[in-house]
């Protein structure tokens, strides 16, 4: 029987982008389709994505969505089933999906994402003929209201399983009590088993307590956030409903993310041609304004914020030199960070490029070209860049924490010696264990054979999204037949 599934995001790469949770939003339906799953997804109607896709068919008009008038558009575009919330008042502006043109939240936020939550919930709940999923799939705060309206709104779809992926603790969606008012719920949703979060609302708090099963995108990051310093005030919560919490790796898009067919890089490759990566290393050079020296290049592909260790990073750069290596950084973030990236740079001309900002092609040049991507992450639910290297044979250097512990063989002397290493890991993110991790991997760098056997093992692993969009679909499936638990009694 064709499952079908209502997938509720923020974002949904190709549409619209700022991390890894795009990506995954945007290949799970591939990933689960042939597993008989059909997934349509539902998006906010941001400028950028009403634009790309025109006017579709109108599905639902809303007088009062939450305050605001709204209409519900579907259209197919690429590989993808989309349901788009046209909601001038929440997202027809100028500036990102969450931050306005000052880098600022935007002030009702709140608002924003309870209405697309409030929507699907709706979905679930049979408002549109034709479209009432069989399960609904929320990711991070922005979508977690959604089994929460299942379960208080009205009438309730809470015979309609949920399932809640975290991507990432860090983002709550925390907001004030006086918020709860506005959002169209009973008095009783304001409650342990429902959005009371320490006194305020916690959207993230709510999708925890109401979903029927809860997914991270890891195993190691499933654990890690029983723990408080990972759970981050949610650890409580985690832990009490460890039994419906699942890690499932992420996959890449194999298709978009192929070396040896990238339009992106200058020339492609594939493992039995490794030695092609020289031309898009010279590509990676002229781009970043980097000397043609001996040494690896290494690379940065990330926000530059204290989560991805980013500033203990920076201050190894002058270290990294001593090392003989070259430093290519593209990212954007915190302003402190990228002042001193640039800082850097302009200490070491020649040796250290920084690009700031946002570039999804030479994201790509750079996992063709740079030798090593370094991600000295803090906590990493799961972590995508350091997939794309290991693919495009830009050996990772990560942090032994949630994904990256997962996904990578350390290059230690038995990983080297039953040659199935794939990277350096390291534990902790501090000066020392992250100079430890760069001095090893320059050195290894210079036994040009072990290097190309890490590079080989690497781009021979299988992170694509056949085992992890079978594990999704099993999920998925065992909640239907179970026909919806209800997590806890409502207060
Ligand atoms: P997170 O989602 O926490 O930012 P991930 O590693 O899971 O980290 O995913 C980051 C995604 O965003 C990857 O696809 C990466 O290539 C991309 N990315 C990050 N920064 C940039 C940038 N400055 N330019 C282009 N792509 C970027």
């Amino acid at each position: 029987m064709t499952l079908h599934v209502l997938s509720v995001a923020s974002e949904a790469y190709p549409l619209i982008k700022t991390g890894g949770l795009a990506d995954v939003v945007g290949a799970l339906p591939m990933a689960i389709a042939p597993y008989d799953v059909r997934m349509t997804t539902l998006l906010p109607g941001y400028p950028a994505v009403v634009q790309r896709l025109g006017m579709g068919d109108v599905v639902h008009t809303y007088q009062d969505l939450l305050g605001v008038g709204a209409r519900l558009m579907r259209h197919r575009f690429d590989d993808l089933d989309l349901l788009i919330l046209d909601a001038p008042n929440l997202y027809d502006r100028n500036g990102g999906p969450y931050l306005d043109p000052a880098g600022e939240d935007w002030a009702d936020n709140w608002r924003r994402f309870a209405a697309l939550s409030r929507c699907a919930a709706d979905l679930a709940g049979g408002v549109v003929d034709g479209l009432r999923p069989d399960l609904v799939h929320a990711h991070d705060w922005q979508a977690a209201l959604t089994p929460t309206y299942m379960r208080y709104g009205t009438p309730p779809a809470a015979r309609t399983p949920s399932v809640l992926t975290l991507h990432n603790l860090a983002f709550q969606g925390r907001y004030p009590a006086d918020i709860f008012q506005s959002l169209g719920l009973p008095a009783d949703a304001f409650s342990i088993n429902g959005v009371e979060y320490f006194g305020g609302v916690g959207f993230l708090k709510a999708g925890l307590a109401t979903a029927s099963a809860i997914t991270t995108v890891s195993p190691t990051y499933a654990e890690e956030i029983r723990d408080p310093v990972y759970g981050m005030g949610l650890e409580g919560m985690i832990t009490a409903r460890r039994d419906q919490v699942i890690g499932i790796i992420n996959g890449i898009d194999t298709a978009v993310w192929d070396p040896a067919h990238d339009a992106d890089l200058i020339d492609t490759y594939s493992v039995k041609t490794l030695a092609k990566r020289k031309a898009n290393r010279r590509a990676v050079e002229d781009a970043f304004g980097l000397e043609k020296m001996k040494g690896p290049i290494f690379c940065v592909i990330s926000r530059l914020t204290w989560q991805k260790g980013m500033d203990v990073l920076v201050e190894l750069m002058d270290a990294l030199i001593d090392l003989g290596g070259r430093m290519a950084v593209l990212g954007s973030g915190d302003s402190g960070l990228e002042a001193a990236f640039r800082a850097a740079a302009h200490r070491h001309p020649g040796r250290i490029g920084v690009k700031i900002g946002y570039d999804e092609a030479l994201s790509h040049l750079l996992q063709g070209g740079a030798d090593a991507i370094v991600i000295p992450s803090r906590f990493e639910p799961c972590g995508l860049t350091q997939l794309y290297g290991l693919r495009y044979g830009c050996v990772p250097i990560v942090a032994r924490t949630g994904g990256l512990a997962d996904t990578l063989i350390d290059a230690n002397e038995a990983g080297l010696a039953a040659g199935v290493a794939t990277g350096f890991q390291f534990d902790g993110v501090t000066h020392d264990s992250v100079y430890r991790a760069l001095k090893r991997a320059t050195e290894t760098y210079r036994q040009t054979k072990v290097w190309r056997t890490l590079q080989t093992c690497g781009m021979q692993a299988d992170f694509s999204w056949r085992r992890s969009g079978l594990r999704y679909s099993e999920l998925y499936r065992a909640l239907v037949t179970m026909a919806a638990p209800d997590p806890s009694p409502r207060a």
